[in-house]
């Protein structure tokens, strides 16, 4: 049976990709860093129903002994590294602790790998976010980087980081360039998921409006049960590579409040309010990829459209308030 390492397996993408593993057999091991909520921590893993299917271990990306420690014990044949820091805007509240978890928590990851299975296939989960402020309209794996953001930066030496161990001492350590990607299981600061939060809350009556900043900025949006089956994909290939995955799709904050809000059959002008406060301190402007090369040397290509992934964003928003509501 074929072992995967996730780190970051309480997250979004950890949830989905231990799914994806379980299913086609593997035994799932994965980080977990103490918290003082630990009965909530599982609650993705939890959704999906497979709390119980994973080997949960204790660790934390800032401590390469515990790092060491699982990977020599457990020697698994495959390494998803998706822990991080991953809120651009909390990046710019918290640098130094980005820097330390997304940045060095990576090179940690690496070392462990080099110390302890060096012959084990590293993902490492690199992030559209790292072109910044780009002067083409399309990204793909020879765009140059412009980070605009502490995050990004952070990400940015993870890339070269495990692009640097695979040229020197020959890790199987692949990088994937993945834009941004969402789903029911999105954090709820990121700007998808709290407009299909809003959507359901005003739906329901239990808000009047949604507070957004700028709703310019375009992004690249696909669905991550997708996008973990390209990381997958990356981790099956006889050498490692880099590679972009999107949808090639480019939509605007304001287009997919428009898109969320008529699914629930309301009109996103009379609700979205812009705030000031909300708009970062350096914006991405817009992101588009271009996945020829996943498309071609992985296969791989999306399969949920974005107007698809919003309704299942804003159904499940529904299903979760009106379950509080019953509870009450
Ligand atoms: P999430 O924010 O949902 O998950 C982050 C995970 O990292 C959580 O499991 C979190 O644990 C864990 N983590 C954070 N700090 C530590 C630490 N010190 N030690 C151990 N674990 C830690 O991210 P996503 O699932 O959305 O993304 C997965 C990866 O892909 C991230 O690296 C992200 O930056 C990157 N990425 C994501 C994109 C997207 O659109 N989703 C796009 C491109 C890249 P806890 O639950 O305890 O907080
Ligand atoms: P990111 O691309 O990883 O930063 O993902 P986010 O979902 O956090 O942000 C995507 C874009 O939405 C960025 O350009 C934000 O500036 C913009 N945005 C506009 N309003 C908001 C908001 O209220 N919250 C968040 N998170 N982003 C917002």
């Amino acid at each position: 049976m074929p072992q995967a390492l996730i780190t970051g397996v309480t997250g979004q993408d950890g949830a989905y990709l231990a799914q994806f593993l379980l299913a086609r057999g593997y035994r799932v091991l994965g980080l977990l860093r103490r918290s003082a909520s630990s009965d909530v921590i599982g609650e993705r893993l939890r959704w999906l129903g497979i709390i119980d299917q994973v080997a949960l271990l204790d660790g934390d990306m800032s401590d390469l002994g515990s790092l060491i420690r699982i990977i020599d014990k457990h020697g698994p044949d495959e390494i998803y590294n998706l822990a991080a820091q991953s809120f651009v805007a909390s990046s710019w509240q918290q640098p130094l602790l980005t820097a330390q978890v997304t940045g060095l928590g990576a090179l940690n990851v690496l070392e462990a790998v080099r110390i302890a299975a060096p012959r084990a296939r590293i993902y490492q989960a690199s992030s559209s976010e790292m072109f910044g402020k780009i002067g083409t309209a399309e990204q793909n794996e020879t765009t140059p980087f412009y980070p605009r953001s502490p995050y990004a930066a952070a990400k940015l030496f993870a890339h070269w980081m495990a692009v640097n161990y695979r040229e020197s001492f020959g890790l199987h350590a692949s990088s994937g360039l993945l834009f941004n990607h969402e789903s029911p299981l999105r954090g709820i600061e990121f700007v998808t998921r709290k407009i299909t939060d809003g959507v359901a809350r005003i739906k329901l009556g239990l808000s009047r409006e949604l507070r957004l900043g700028n709703l310019e900025a375009k992004r690249d949006w696909g669905h991550a049960r997708d996008y973990v089956r390209a990381m997958w994909l990356m981790l099956q290939q006889e050498h490692p590579g880099d590679y972009v995955v999107a949808t090639g799709r480019s939509t605007s904050v304001c287009e997919f409040c428009q898109i969320a809000f008529a699914h629930a059959g309301l009109d996103h002008r009379e609700f979205v309010r812009v705030d000031p406060l909300l708009f970062r301190p350096a914006e991405v402007d817009a992101l588009r990829g271009d996945a020829t090369k996943a498309r071609q040397a992985l296969g791989w290509a999306p399969e949920v459209s974005l107007e698809a992934l919003a309704a299942e964003m804003v159904e499940a928003d529904l299903a979760r308030h009106r379950a509080r509501l019953k509870a009450d």
